[in-house]
């Protein structure tokens, strides 16, 4: 497959510019940088546009000026873009699936499956636009007319992570378009390749012009630019809680509806009645899949008493046999952390967590390879309160927390800042739903693992996880839309 996202290639190795007003080009400057496979360093994926204000600023005025001819375009005509974009996207999942595995890191499986998900993002938002929008109500005026309707807010800016760097940007683009938004993108330095896959599909499906922009670069080159600009109306931004909250300031101050999707500390609570095997493999699966790398990820293990030394040696024994390496070998099950600073950021927090007393069942070492692995690591010994019982890691790291009871456990799964999503294993459907209503978390799993989300629901956190709005569903139109009231009165009869 060729990309239309590349401008030439140096030294063998493709050179990715931006999209803006619907044209592949440099960076103003001409500067560009390096993307590397993280599983083998010295593999150099390509060079991508390292932008500056002045393209981010083209990037603005191209986005407001393709604003009111989209808005103006039938739903119907978006759906049809927004359709074919999915159906490009989904007919090529294995081979940009491939290129996600090859700059993130997840397994291929996972990369393909990341890749199709954003698929039916795209396929889900064109849908929607064939469904009701707006509302009647009964007006004190007999002759009046009362009703709503949803109008776009404008340019709308995304800024998105490298963990699920091609279904984050979709679940975001996808509902801006479809309710009429124009969008400018930065996506995580870190993964450029996979934003410029998705943008790909929405230019040969037909996307008008400057509707959709991306822009790669830095934090600061481009973030910064984009969240201050007075002509971006919304932010919708995934990643951690420090940098969110800085956006959110900056963009709440300047008036823009700001989204913010952060960090998780997500419990999962395994009662005695549990199915047990059942349980262990979720809870791996929920810790450990993406090298532990999302925000749902599992990092508590929260379990009765009377079954945590049968988990714990059941935990560690799988934990032990994952099989850690190259994420294209169809054998791996982990691959490695994003980058080397994530690998020393990780393995210094396991070292503090054992330093405040918790003890590795199994893992908490750096393999001897290229890459920048962290093999899976159990800790036994985890209090709530420690850093180990509080903090997100990011990583393949789960801690194991023995409790007495049901009430015990919620209260645990409870003590920290986040609260996006929990999961219980159980038979008993009373304390399942008890542990339903009281539970802190947006996204509450009865035995499934922590992890998983499906396009159509919303998606968001409670109390640091977020910022109270929810992507993803009907939700997102909430976020994409403002709403008009109208009275309709006709003219008075002579
Ligand atoms: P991050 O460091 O906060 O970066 C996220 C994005 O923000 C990147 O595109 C980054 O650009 C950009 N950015 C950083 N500083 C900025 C600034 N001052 N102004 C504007 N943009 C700025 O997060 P990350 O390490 O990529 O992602 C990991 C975090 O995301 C974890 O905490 C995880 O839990 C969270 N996450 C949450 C969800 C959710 O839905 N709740 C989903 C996935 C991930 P650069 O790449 O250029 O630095």
């Amino acid at each position: 497959m060729t990309h239309r996202g590349q401008l030439s290639e140096r030294d063998g190795v493709p050179v990715y510019g931006n999209y803006i007003n619907g044209t592949w080009q440099a960076a103003a400057s001409g500067k560009t940088g390096e993307n590397r496979n993280p599983a083998k360093p010295d593999d150099l994926i390509g060079h991508f546009a390292s932008s500056s204000a002045e393209d981010v600023e083209a990037a603005i005025a191209a986005a407001e000026e393709a604003g009111p001819a989209w808005a103006a375009m039938s739903p119907i005509a978006r759906s049809n873009i927004l359709y074919k974009a999915s159906e490009i996207l989904l007919a090529r999942a294995s081979k940009v699936g491939a290129d996600l595995t090859r700059e993130m890191g997840k397994t291929l499986k996972e990369g393909i499956g990341e890749t199709s998900r954003a698929g039916q993002i795209l396929r889900y938002f064109a849908g929607e636009l064939h469904q009701p929008d707006g509302e009647h109500y009964a007006s004190a005026n007999p002759e009046t007319l009362l009703f709503t309707m949803r109008e776009p807010i404008g340019v709308c800016g995304m800024i998105t992570p490298w963990n699920f760097p091609i279904a984050i940007p979709a679940w975001k683009i996808a509902p801006a378009l479809a309710f009429g938004n124009t969008v400018v993108l930065k996506p995580a330095s870190l993964t450029p390749l996979s934003a410029v896959n998705l943008i790909e599909a929405l230019d040969e499906a037909g996307i008008p012009a400057g509707v959709v922009n991306l822009v790669t670069g830095s934090a600061g080159a481009v973030g910064d630019p984009l969240v201050a600009d007075d002509r971006v109306k919304a932010i919708s931004f995934t990643g951690s809680n420090a940098v969110g909250n800085g956006i959110k300031e900056v963009a709440s101050a300047r008036g823009a509806k700001v989204q913010l999707e952060l960090g998780g500390k997500n419990p999962a609570i395994v009662l005695a009645d549990a199915d047990f095997d059942h349980a262990v493999t979720q809870v791996i699966n929920g810790a450990m899949m993406s090298a532990g790398q999302k925000c749902t990820a599992t990092s508590r293990a929260i379990v009765d008493r009377k079954i945590a030394d049968k988990l714990t040696n059941a935990l560690t024994d799988r934990i032990g046999k994952l099989s850690v390496g190259d994420p294209m070998a169809e054998t791996t099950t982990i691959g490695p952390l994003i980058s080397q600073e994530a690998a020393d950021r990780v393995a210094g927090d396991i070292q503090k967590g054992a330093g405040e007393g918790a003890s590795i069942a199994v893992g908490g070492t750096r393999p001897d390879q290229p890459g920048h692995f962290v093999t899976p690591t159990l800790f036994t010994g985890v209090t709530p309160e420690s850093f180990l019982g509080q903090e997100e890691l990011f990583g393949p790291v789960l801690g194991v927390i023995p409790v007495d009871d049901m009430d015990e456990a919620v209260a645990v799964a409870n003590q920290v800042r986040y609260g996006l999503s929990a999961s219980i294993f159980t038979r008993d459907i009373g304390r399942a739903l008890r542990f339903v209503r009281s539970v802190q978390a947006g996204i509450v799993h009865v035995n499934s693992e922590t992890a998983g989300a499906e396009p159509h629901v919303p998606f968001g956190g409670y109390k640091g996880s977020s910022s109270y709005s929810r992507e993803q569903g009907k939700a997102a139109r909430d976020f994409y839309t403002q709403v008009k009231t109208v009275y309709f009165d006709p003219p008075p009869t002579a």
